[in-house]
């Protein structure tokens, strides 16, 4: 059974659950949640955490460098500073 997550519409009204979202699982030819089963208040279905792709943490210096960066670094008088 796959799992769904959901969460509220309007988090100004949902209860602790729905608001921060969560997951349900569910047989896929049921129809979707609209209301959160504990306080009825209006629910979308989050998109999977499969499918959205993973969000890229920013680049250190060295895995810059490992790329074949070559990472300048701005000094105070102005220069930059090959690192
Ligand atoms: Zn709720």
């Amino acid at each position: 059974m796959p799992i769904y997550e959901y969460i509220a519409s309007d988090p100004e009204k949902g209860c602790r659950s729905c608001r921060n979202g969560f997951e349900l699982r569910r047989p896929a030819d049921r129809e979707p949640l609209e209301v959160c089963p504990l306080c009825k208040s209006p629910v979308k279905k989050v998109i999977s955490k499969i499918n959205t792709p993973k969000i890229t943490k920013p680049m250190s210096v060295t895995d810059a460098k490992k790329a074949g960066f070559t990472i300048l670094e701005k000094r105070c008088d102005g220069n930059y500073e090959k690192l």
